[in-house]
């Protein structure tokens, strides 16, 4: 996968890939990021990327003829699929199917805002795709860009060391994933579970699915609608006394 970010700060892009999964497999060449500097495509000497706004009003405007010059440059790699990407608050929002969605893709450009944001002309023209990290505003679109580059790359083949850590995330089948422990054995008076020192494998399994429904039902019962469960798993969860009808669980 290649991710181009353009952004006008792209030291704000560089301070974030100095360490961490990402960043090595970015240097492993398992992934390509890629980061396009906006002023480098601005034809003043003055390196401009915003003008005030037409009609009056706070704040400055992104420049349309830069961001149409830099995502074309970041497009002039023939790939098959790619899909370009503006930060915004008013886009639709991240989440991991929207991940699993775009880890399909061979490019994603994701085009980082800053100011008021950016001419419309730009986003009718050039953007295929809108997104939000939260209903909140930031200054720009490094941050999301990142948590977009850091989510979707964690889904690609090779970039993290255990292939199944992705399948086995919170919200993978729409559950949150169960409580975890690690050495020492006894902290601060609290002990590990004794099931998971047992070594039985399929009691392990077994009790670490049902934390995993309890858990979901008591922090997010509204994620239970969209989680399919398998006879087996039926059957289980009636063992332990957890009904997972959205009437019995009653959502927040
Ligand atoms: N004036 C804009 C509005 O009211 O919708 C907000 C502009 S914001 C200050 C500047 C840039 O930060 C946006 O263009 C966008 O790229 C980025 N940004 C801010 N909040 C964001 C969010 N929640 N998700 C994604 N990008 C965001």
């Amino acid at each position: 996968m290649h991710f181009s970010i353009i952004t006008i700060f792209p030291s704000l892009i560089e301070a974030n890939l100095t360490g961490g999964i990402v960043s090595k497999a970015d240097k492993e060449g398992k992934i390509n990021i890629e980061i396009i500097n906006l002023r480098d495509f601005a034809d003043d000497k003055h390196r401009t990327t915003d003008d005030r706004p037409y009609g009056g009003g706070e704040g400055m405007v992104m420049k349309p003829e830069p961001l149409a010059r830099a995502v074309n440059h970041a497009k002039r790699r023939p790939v098959k699929r790619r899909r370009v990407i503006l930060l915004s608050p008013q886009g639709r929002q991240f989440s991991q199917s929207v991940a699993e969605e775009l880890s399909r893709e061979k490019q994603l450009i994701l085009v980082c805002g800053r100011y008021e944001g950016v001419d419309e002309r730009f986003t009718s023209n050039y953007i295929d795709d809108e997104i939000s990290i939260g209903d909140f505003i930031l200054t720009g679109g490094e941050l999301p860009a990142l948590m977009i580059v850091d989510g979707v790359a964690r889904l690609l083949p090779g970039v993290l060391g255990c292939s199944s850590s992705a399948t086995n995330d919170t919200f993978c089948r729409n559950l949150l994933k169960h409580p975890q422990y690690t050495r020492p054995r006894v902290f601060e008076d609290v002990e590990v579970p004794e099931a998971l020192l047992n070594g039985d494998h399929a009691e392990i399994a077994e009790l670490r699915f049902v934390a995993s429904v309890r858990r979901t039902i008591e922090r997010r019962p509204d994620l239970m609608d969209d989680v399919t469960f398998s006879s087996f798993e039926k059957r289980l969860l009636k063992k332990y006394g957890i009904a997972t009808s959205s009437s019995s669980i009653g959502k927040r």
